[in-house]
């Protein structure tokens, strides 16, 4: 008989386990179920039909008995086992049959492998890691539903599905058919066929309704009608089947010298099959996408697949290009902009192993691409390769396990690498690091200025434009070039202060000052959205003198067209782009601001964080930093490399191509090591100044942590919850732990309030080498849920806010 573990998909906040179930014979139900609705695609011609059933192995979703209802689970493994000789822990009495399989396989055994590992290295419910491999769209449900003879339980298929549509084909008797004189739709059909097959919808469209006419054309043999599978969001012309077309992948340049030695790197590592890492730090321009192109299509040509992980904000259509380019419809593309149809389409396209190269963001990474030979993470520092929900995972990490798993490589490339990974690449063995110290074109980096505000105010400057930038924005803008200015916004924004009593009004629900906005003169809460209007005198003293401290990006874009306004030569004519959270909401809108500013001659473009980022155009010649400092200010380890990192991407937009580029840093802490280090391009300050204090505080990459979240709306039930945590911790590392292991005492997070939350946490900090999950999971896997308090591990954290 055959044994499954299957782990079931119920939300619990205590961690879960896998259930065994006896796989039973042939597929067919054994108990009566309400029948599989068919798939809801939106529009009627578009609905495919399930198959009527699926075979029950691993990785498919399944329906299973479990106390006393039926719930959906997913298949982790199956084993093959005798009467009598069960695996450890299954009651021969208990076992029950699975019901019936639901779905097509999501995941294979080393899928379920992969599972298993996060769920543990990451303390997370093995239902959260398993969902990871689902395809977008989610997966069946058991719902309650009200029928005539009381409720009962019904199994839900999501609603994304595969979408077809109907094709016409010319039939047998096609050729030499000739119309009844009357029958016009059958002669616009038939004439619309020369051109090839066509949609019926097209037909419809064009004809109004011709199904009489296809039905009638159909019989007499004139035409034939096709399901055929549909790609949501490709184009018509790339449809399925995939044209035959000779495809010419774009141009290879010749390569760099530093870039044939990344490639050799890479090549090298992927033959030694042992899961290596090759990190090319390269400076921004270095060229390094070309080195990702030829190393991938070297993995190709040895049989095997690849998969590309790009931060979400530059996924766009610019970098999907230079792939598409060179790969062809073999390109598979995953990212969060997309509609869920179109993800699925795309997921099912991988599954069927037709595409060769996965691009996406994070979570591309556990799309059903089978033998990975190499795997690239580009801007490896990039925060946002970590997930800020369970499984709170790391790309980096999980791709380094898949990588020895199977043999494979892993690429990181960066300008700015994290500190983890040149540590690693300077201690581990099979990190290998290689350098691209110079840009492709040859161009020198720009130079890059401090501008002390201080000292600006100092003598009388009330402006947020300093007056070099000022000038420089001129000498630039009148000859027709362009500049990139950066609000750094994180840990930053405008607020209200009263002058008077020094009162900052805050989110009543979140301990965050409420930030301003001049559109509607309300204030907002950016963590939880909470809105007032803005109050016309101090809510406590009632002073009129309510000060705005900070800037915007509307403000600052306000202060700067009156700045360009009044430029001689510049004037109202030079556009001013702005990109922030507000700008690029909607569908497209970031890509439409790009081209919007690539469009213009001269132009400015504003905008936060996000324009650090991949952003090339020839005739950038200045990039401003408007605020350089705020982000030191964050009371977080990391705070000093995220800021060195932002001012080398930003800069790096500068001087690109012919036009040599420069770059401007304002801030009120000139002094500053890490501005300082950035400015003069110098890695290795920034280093011998931040290691030691990284050492010498315990931080990362010299320990390794775990940040235990506890958060609720009763303030007393989270801090008596934390600090029981912290007691149990103590235990669990007292027996299991060892020297140099650390759990710190239990207080509120630097962000104590969030979305009405209180938020405690404990930290707990063990050697570089020493395995945390195993020592804490089993606190986690054993604890009891408790419905008004949640908690949250999140291991390796990216920081501590
Ligand atoms: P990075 O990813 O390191 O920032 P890119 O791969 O975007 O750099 O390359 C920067 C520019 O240099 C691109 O316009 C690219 O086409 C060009 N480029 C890359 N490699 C070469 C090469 N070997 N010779 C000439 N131009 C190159
Ligand atoms: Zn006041
Ligand atoms: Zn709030």
């Amino acid at each position: 008989m055959r044994i499954a573990s299957v782990i079931l998909d119920i939300p619990t906040q205590a961690l879960d386990c896998a259930y065994s179930y006896l796989v039973p014979d042939g597929c067919d139900g054994c108990e009566d179920y309400a029948p599989l609705p068919p798939i809801h695609a939106g529009n009627e011609q578009d609905v495919a039909q399930l198959p009527d059933s699926f075979d029950v192995c691993v990785g498919c979703a399944v329906l299973v008995p479990f106390g006393g209802r039926q719930v959906v689970g997913f298949v982790a493994r199956i084993e093959e086992c005798e009467y009598g000789e069960l695996p450890d822990g299954v009651n021969p009495v208990k076992l029950k049959p699975i019901i019936r399989a639901v779905s097509r396989p999501y995941f294979d055994e080393e899928g379920a492998a992969c599972i298993f590992w996060m769920a543990n290295r990451y303390v997370a419910p093995l239902a959260a890691c398993a969902r990871l491999f689902a395809p977008p769209g989610g997966v069946p449900r058991v719902v309650r539903t009200c029928g005539e003879s009381g409720p009962y339980w019904r199994l839900e298929q999501p609603a994304i599905g595969e979408v077809d549509d109907r094709w016409v084909l010319p039939g047998p008797s096609y050729t030499g058919f000739e119309p009844k004189h009357n029958a016009v739709k059958q002669a616009a059909i038939v004439s619309a066929l020369c051109s090839g097959d066509v949609r019926v919808a097209e037909l419809a469209t064009e004809f109004g309704a011709v199904s009489a006419a296809l039905k009638s054309l159909e019989k007499q043999g004139v035409v034939r009608i096709e399901r055929r599978r549909r790609m949501r969001g490709v184009s018509a012309s790339r449809q399925a089947p995939i044209p035959e077309a000779p495809f010419t992948p774009s141009a290879k340049p010749p390569l760099t010298a530093g870039q044939a030695t990344s490639l050799a790197a890479i090549d090298a590592a992927r033959k030694r099959a042992r899961g290596e890492v090759v990190l090319v730090d390269g400076v921004t321009g270095s060229g390094k996408t070309e080195v990702y192109l030829q190393a991938i299509e070297a993995a190709l040509a040895a049989g095997h697949t690849a998969c590309v992980l790009v931060p979400e904000i530059s996924l766009t259509p610019q970098t999907v290009a230079r792939f598409r380019g060179r790969f062809g419809d073999t390109v598979a593309v995953m990212h969060s902009r997309m509609s869920r149809g179109e993800r699925f389409d795309q997921w099912d396209f991988i599954r069927s192993g037709q595409a060769r190269v996965v691009v996406g963001a994070r979570s591309a990474l556990f799309a059903p691409l089978r033998n990975v030979g190499i795997i690239v993470i580009d801007e490896e520092h990039e925060g946002s390769y970590k997930q800020d929900s369970a499984p709170r995972y790391h790309a980096r990490d999980v791709a380094c396990w898949m990588a020895r798993r199977a043999g494979a490589v892993v690429v990181l490339g960066s300008a700015t690498p994290s500190i983890e990974t040149l540590y690693a690449c300077a201690k581990c063995d099979g990190w290998n690091r290689v350098s691209l110290p110079e840009r492709a074109n040859g161009k020198p980096l720009p130079e890059i200025d401090v501008i002390d505000m201080a000292k600006e105010f100092g003598s009388g400057s009330r402006s947020m434009f300093s007056g070099r930038l000022t000038r420089a924005l001129a000498a630039e803008l009148v000859c027709g070039r362009k500049a990139v200015l950066l609000l750094n916004q994180r840990g930053f924004a405008k607020f209200l202060l009263c002058r008077e009593c020094g009162f900052v009004p805050e989110c009543p629900s979140c301990s965050t000052s409420l930030t301003f906005h001049e559109t509607g003169n309300k204030l907002v809460c950016h963590h939880c959205g909470y809105t007032v209007p803005s109050p016309p005198v101090c809510p406590r003293c009632a002073s009129p003198y309510l000060k705005r401290f900070g800037a915007g990006t509307q403000r600052v874009e306000a202060e700067l067209r009156a700045l360009l306004d009044a430029m001689p030569g510049v004037g109202p004519g030079v556009p001013i782009v702005r990109m922030d959270a507000d700008t690029t909401s909607g569908k497209g809108a970031h890509q439409r601001l790009l081209e919007q500013f690539a469009a213009a001659d001269a132009a400015v473009l504003l905008g936060t964080q996000m324009i650090a980022k991949g952003l090339d155009f020839d005739d950038v010649t200045l990039v401003g930093v408007i605020n350089a400092d705020t982000q030191l200010h964050l009371p977080d380890y990391r705070a000093a490399e995220r800021t060195f990192a932002l001012i080398e991407q930003v800069a790096g937009r500068a001087g690109r191509a012919n036009l040599p580029g420069r770059v401007m840093v304002q801030t009120y802490e000139a002094d500053n090591v890490a501005l300082r280090a950035a400015a003069r391009y110098d890695r290795a300050l920034f280093l011998r100044n931040e290691l030691p204090k990284r050492r010498m505080l315990g931080y990362p990459p010299y320990v390794r942590m775990a940040n235990v979240l506890v958060w609720g709306n009763d303030e007393s039930a989270v801090a008596y919850e934390a600090r029981v945590l912290q007691e149990a911790l103590e235990q669990q590392v007292r027996d299991f732990g060892g020297d140099n292991w650390m759990v710190l005492p239990a207080g509120p997070c630097l962000l104590s309030k969030l979305r009405g939350s209180y938020r405690w946490h404990v930290v707990v900090k063990c050697p570089l080498e020493a395995d945390i999950s195993r020592v804490i999971e089993p606190l986690f896997r054993a604890r009891k849920a408790y419905k008004a308090i949640n908690v949250a591990v999140d291991v390796d954290p990216s920081d501590l806010l």
